[in-house]
């Protein structure tokens, strides 16, 4: 069994690091390969907490390798990064036993600029933009929808752009999009994107699990020009997922991702401030929800599917 201490910063000594990003560490394993090591770390708003998720890097991981692993099969011609879950053979045995179940090897390639965000239910920043223009990214809808109501005629694609650390994404036209891959990739990335959203949410709906919405991220195999779909993939981090039985529009929902912790920092006025020391309790209640859609899409619990 690999480490179950909360782990918000670790290295991987006997691999070269290519960058961190706020929950996952990046490292050169060969010329076409990267490990990536998912922590404990959690974001909300842009920014990192202080202390982690109790087994929240294993949880993504897998949920992750799990999605590939079905997506590969229900949408027909999808490539992906994923590779493996096993830990390269030039880590050292001491760093392995810390990284195994919380890395992943993938194809390196190069990642278009651009948050390819999906979105099929009018919920969160939607919502507030519904509300109070009638549209969503800029393009109207039918009046009289409620919040959490699912978008009339089925998922939109919303792209965003890709900020810089300590900077926020922001919202931008499928023109401008094309500007910043370029008019081929452009479709391709958002055809891409509908589909894959779309067979993810088939997925989980007959698992009980509505995925209201996601950010996909897609990079490009300049050998066989590809577009191949990247970085973490249908995740409590990067897309809302709410339990279908409570299911009920006209409210903000119960939601199995970071909406609980959220919740918490803007009770306590602490929204966008890094660096927040989090309670146990909100963290633990955090890792539960990730725990619980975990289980129901894969139908084992973390432990069943770490003892392989
Ligand atoms: P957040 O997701 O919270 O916005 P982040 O994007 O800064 O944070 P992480 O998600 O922690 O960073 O790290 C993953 C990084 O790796 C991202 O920058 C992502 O674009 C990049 N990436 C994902 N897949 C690949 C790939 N196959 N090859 C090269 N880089 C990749
Ligand atoms: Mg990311």
């Amino acid at each position: 069994m690999s480490s179950n201490q909360v782990i918000t910063q670790l290295s991987v000594l006997s691999l070269p690091k290519v960058t961190e990003g706020k929950v996952r560490d990046l490292y050169t394993v060969d010329e076409n390969t990267l490990l990536f090591v998912t922590t404990d770390r959690i974001s909300a708003y842009d920014v990192v907490m202080r202390n982690g998720v109790p087994d929240k890097g294993a949880l993504l991981t897998q949920q992750s390798a799990h999605w590939f692993r079905i997506l590969a099969e229900k949408v027909p011609g999808l490539k992906t990064h994923f590779l493996t879950t096993d830990v390269p053979a030039a880590v050292r045995a001491d760093e392995a036993e810390i990284i195994r179940h919380r890395s992943m090897q993938v194809r390196k390639l190069r990642v278009f600029p651009l948050e390819a965000i999906v979105r099929g239910y009018v919920t969160g920043s939607a919502w507030k933009e519904y509300k109070a223009h009638g549209t969503v990214h800029g393009t109207p809808l039918p009046p009289g929808l409620r919040e959490c109501d699912a978008v009339p005629g089925g998922p939109i694609y919303t792209p965003s752009t890709k900020a810089p650390l300590g900077q926020h994404d922001e919202n931008i036209s499928k023109e401008r999009a094309a500007e910043i891959v370029g008019e081929k990739y452009a479709k391709r990335i958002e055809d891409l994107a509908l589909r894959v959203f779309r067979a993810g949410q088939e997925h989980a709906l007959e698992r009980g699990i509505i995925i209201a919405d996601t950010k996909f991220e897609f990079a490009l195999d300049e050998e066989t020009d590809d577009v191949v779909l990247v970085d973490e993939v249908l995740t409590s981090d990067s897309s809302r997922m709410w339990p279908k039985d409570k299911y009920e529009p006209g409210r903000d929902q119960e939601s199995f991702d970071k909406q609980f912790l959220r919740n918490w920092l803007t009770e306590n006025g602490l929204k966008g401030k890094a660096g927040v020391e989090v309670p146990e309790d909100v963290l633990r209640a955090t890792s539960d929800r990730y725990k619980e859609v975990f289980r129901r899409l894969t139908g084992k619990t973390l432990e069943e599917t770490l003892q392989g």
